[in-house]
């Protein structure tokens, strides 16, 4: 399955030390979570920002900025355009100082807060959320000069979800919304701190993990972690980022993402294996630990039967139909010699659009399967994401309206299952109430408690 999460955030304290090679690597590390632009910005009297659109390499190809704190993100455009000027962190210049934010998350009452502000006069320059929570802070902190307290003021005003990392003089702020959508955690070194979307930046670059960041706390880091309960802690963690987004080698909220795939797997192998069947593959790489647990929990034994093209980025689109469905054989191509003749059972991590998986069967068929049944972990997704996922038009979903075996006919396997919702809970291991699953259920659990917008 390929969708695109909406950024990944680090920041990194160290005193006497450049954290320029930190934040790069660290962005390195999470550039799964966005590939449009890349940016840092690094305080050393003054913050001084560099970035670009790209991959983190292009992006900041001979860059380098001197510094002890600093921070970085990396980028796919859910509010805004893809641009220079909303790539980010952003730099806020304002009557007590600067500041210098990055976030990942999306306000879902974003278009009020832009109206309102700029009836108070407020000048945007990029048409991202990310700037109505910069311009608030700035705001809160004019009127009450304390800025842990001006993040605070401004959190009462965000509806959706916001993790964010923020440079403010020689300090790092770290900020999970009440509801800790968006993951956040804190490791360190004994030379520093360092605050990251995921854990497994902590192991590549050397640093221990120390704990997440909670739902509603605001960390400061200067001499040592300063937290502030900002807003009642209200966890309603994303399902998906165990399921798809994260890393396998992260820790997330106290669950590792890994030991969640391969237990998804294992739980849909025990009540979903096709009869007979001669071999379980994975769509790569994202169904890969799902499908070692689906062998796992089948018996069937584990094989390759698709390999990866890890050299393609975007293709273009030709208008030509042929063409066109060569698309996904340069992506993903059979290995004929171990499919042929046999029944498959082809596990993904989830399915929105379906039109990937429906040309994999295809493809799978082509090279000779004699069956190809698809298992899929996540449960059907059926309603939109507006939480900082690129998952918003729920017509184009394949499972809208349909029933599983409508589905199947539709990508053309000879048999399809998901995983229940209860067998998702369980593998994930956070209690149902602390889970956000509205692309599931179409409960959203973000609730309108914001201070009233008049009050601005
Ligand atoms: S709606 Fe789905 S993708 Fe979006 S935050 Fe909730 S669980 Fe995650």
């Amino acid at each position: 399955m390929e969708l695109h999460e909406k950024c990944g955030v680090v920041g990194v304290k160290a005193d006497g030390k450049d954290v320029y090679p930190d934040l790069y690597h660290g962005l390195y590390t999470l550039q799964h979570r966005g590939q449009e632009s890349a940016g840092i910005a690094v305080e050393n009297g003054g913050i001084s920002v560099v970035k670009g659109m790209g991959l983190v390499s292009e992006a900041l190809k001979n860059q380098y900025l001197q510094g002890d704190a600093g921070i970085g993100h990396v980028r796919y455009s859910n509010t805004g355009c893809s641009s220079i000027q909303n790539s980010q962190p952003l730099l806020i210049k304002h009557s007590c100082g600067s500041f210098a934010l990055a976030h990942n998350g999306n306000l879902v009452n974003y278009h009020e807060l832009l109206s309102m502000l700029e009836g108070k006069g407020n000048i945007f320059t990029t048409t991202s959320d990310t700037e109505v929570i910069a311009q608030l802070i700035a705001r809160e902190n004019i009127r009450c000069q304390d800025f842990t307290q001006a993040i605070a003021n401004a959190m009462k005003y965000l509806v959706g979800s916001y993790s964010l990392v923020i440079l403010h003089k020689k300090e790092i702020y770290a900020v999970r919304d009440p509801n800790g959508i968006r993951p956040l955690a804190i490791g360190k070194t004994p030379d520093g701190y360092i605050v990251a979307s995921e854990s497994c930046v902590f192991g590549v670059l050397g640093y221990e993990f120390v704990r997440d960041v909670k739902p509603g706390e605001i960390v400061c880091i200067n001499d040592g972690l300063h937290s502030m309960q900002a807003l009642p802690s209200e966890p309603k963690h994303c399902m998906f980022e165990y399921v798809y987004f994260a890393r396998p080698d992260s820790l997330l909220d106290g669950h590792k993402v890994y030991t969640v795939r391969r237990n998804l797997g294992i739980n849909l192998g025990k009540t979903s294996a096709p009869k007979d069947a001669d071999m379980v593959i994975a769509v790569p790489d994202s169904g890969i630990n799902h499908a070692i647990g689906y062998a796992e929990g089948s018996g069937i034994r584990y094989g390759e039967g698709l390999i990866k093209n890890r050299y393609v980025g975007r293709t273009f689109i030709f208008p030509q139909q042929d063409l066109r469905e060569r698309g996904v054989r340069l992506k993903l191509n059979a290995i004929k010699s171990q499919v042929a003749g046999k029944k498959i059972v082809m596990v993904d991590d989830s399915i929105v659009r379906g039109t990937t998986t429906r040309k994999l069967v295809k493809v799978l068929r082509d090279a000779g399967a004699k069956e190809v049944h698809a298992r899929v972990a996540c449960p059907p997704i059926r309603s939109p994401c507006y939480y900082g996922i690129d998952m918003q038009n729920a017509g184009e979903f394949i499972a809208n309206g349909k029933t599983v075996e409508e589905i199947a006919k539709e990508i053309g396997a000879d048999t399809l299952e998901y995983s229940s919702i209860e067998s998702l809970v369980d593998a994930i291991g956070i209690p149902k109430e602390n889970l956000c699953m509205a692309c599931l259920t179409g409960e959203y659990p973000v609730k309108e408690k914001q201070a009233k917008l008049t009050d601005l």
